[in-house]
């Protein structure tokens, strides 16, 4: 390297301390110009260029020149982490208000609160939490303490009656078993309406799993009652029936 060269770098380096990155930079190409090998020139130019590619082709100039030069690949290993996109902002790391050693990123869309997916309970309308559910369910199913002996109770007192009547009374006609498919739901669902009256139209959880447990009772109650005075036994449409008038006011009382 001569003279010249070593006394543009050094012109160059010094200009790069004080910012004056221009002058730095003319100086840094003179000597380039002149010794396109000299690495100092390329390492010092590499700090006054600005955009990322231009220092990037400093850094592998001095490196093709001096193979594992520290400050290049120093400068690479930089510009790498420079250019590594920012991770997209992480969403917000929560602890779940029952759980506060889970992270979650869920909350109720309801009250808000932070929520696992343990506590999350997915709604049509989107994550909630248990207790606000609760309290939407309690608002919902608005049975007072009595409404479910008495809607039993109504259920239980008709199912007698029907349970004994009508599988007797289609056990006689010709295809009778038939008409029971076609007889039973109209019959169970009035049934339930029944029931639903009688407490008011006010709505219980269970009122369907009460109400039909009481219907099948009802029901054997009524067979057995028939069969002690009358001495028949309309097992067929009474295997009909029963399953029916189970299923009709399950679904009609949930
Ligand atoms: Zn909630
Ligand atoms: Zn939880």
């Amino acid at each position: 390297m001569n003279r010249e060269v070593e006394e543009l770098i050094r012109q160059g380096m010094a200009a790069a301390r004080v910012g004056e990155k221009e002058e730095a930079r003319r100086h840094f190409e003179e000597a380039l110009r002149l010794d396109p090998n000299a690495a100092a020139a390329w390492l010092g130019l590499s700090g006054v260029v600005d955009s990322p590619e231009e220092k990037r082709r400093c850094f592998q100039r001095v490196l093709d020149l001096e193979p594992g030069n520290a400050e290049a690949l120093a400068g690479l290993a930089w510009l790498d982490r420079q250019q590594t996109p920012a991770p997209a902002e992480a969403p917000e790391v929560l602890y779940c208000a029952n759980h506060p050693t889970v992270e979650t990123v869920l909350r109720c869309n309801r009250c808000n609160k932070p929520i696992c997916v343990k506590c999350a309970v997915q709604t049509p309308v989107g994550y909630r939490c248990k207790e606000c559910v609760a309290e939407l369910q309690a608002h919902y199913f608005n049975a007072q303490a009595w409404d479910y002996p008495i809607a039993a109770a109504v259920t239980l007192f008709l199912s007698i009656f029907v349970g004994a009547f009508l599988p007797w009374l289609m056990s006689m006609l010709p295809y009778g078993w038939l008409f029971m498919f076609f007889l039973t739901p109209p019959v169970s669902g009035g049934i339930a309406e029944a029931a639903r009256r009688a407490v008011g139209r006010r709505r219980g959880k269970y009122t369907w799993l009460t109400t039909s447990a009481a219907g099948v009772l009802g029901g054997v109650l009524g067979i057995l009652i028939l069969w002690r005075q009358i001495g028949v036994m309309p097992w067929l449409t009474f295997l009909i029936f029963i399953v029916l008038h189970a299923s009709t006011l399950s679904m009609r009382l949930r």
